[in-house]
């Protein structure tokens, strides 16, 4: 039986829409705590909403969400069987990065849903997310499809989807990205 005080997604959808923890609260018309199914195999982690995401308070409904669909679908994912949210849940203004104090402020929201969750997999796209989870200085460039361990969470860092609406070329890495992420997973609940 839950407790009055158990976690759950719920819980901290309900706390980040109002949260008020960082200065981009300030310019914000809606926090996007990220949506998806609570038993997701796997959570994707982005930057940060963009004006999209802002003005309908749902992760990656733009563009880049566009081809995140698609990624998805091209491997056989739906967007409602994994999880999809942020390292910040609230838009910077003009999207510039995430600052350090913002990205501390927010994080006890995403490790929460990790560990509610607790997927087979955490996909950090760009090189924010990666660098949130990964004390590295590498880029994405070389981190990209090689999945690593930390306190037994498997992460597998992938491009941020935008990249690929920037650079084509791109968009074959992470098709290729996600069919490795595909055979991970299935690797996984074997
Ligand atoms: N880019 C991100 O990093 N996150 C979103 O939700 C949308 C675009
Ligand atoms: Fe709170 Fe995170 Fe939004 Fe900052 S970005 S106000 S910490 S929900």
């Amino acid at each position: 039986m839950p407790t009055e005080s158990a976690d759950s997604l719920e819980k901290v959808s309900r706390e980040v829409i109002v949260c008020t923890k960082c200065r981009l609260c300030e310019a914000r018309k809606h926090a996007v705590p990220g949506e998806g199914s609570e038993s997701a195999k796997v959570v994707f982690v982005g930057e940060a909403p963009g004006e999209q995401e802002d003005l309908q308070g749902q992760p990656f409904v733009g563009a880049a969400g566009k081809l995140l669909t698609d990624l998805l679908k091209s491997v056989d994912l739906r967007r409602q069987e994994v999880y999809i949210t942020n390292t910040v849940k609230c838009r910077p203004p003009s999207n510039r990065p995430p600052r350090k104090d913002e990205a501390a402020a927010c994080r006890p929201y995403l490790d929460r849903q990790v560990a509610l969750i607790r997927p087979a997999v955490v996909c950090p796209m760009g090189n924010s997310a990666i660098h949130s989870f990964l004390e590295s200085n590498e880029s994405v460039t070389a981190l990209h499809g090689i999945p690593f361990e930390i306190q037994s969470v498997t992460y597998f860092p992938m491009y941020h989807p935008a990249a690929a609406l920037y650079t084509f070329s791109l968009r074959k890495v992470m098709e290729e990205d996600f069919r490795k992420l595909r055979a991970l997973l299935n690797s996984i609940s074997d």
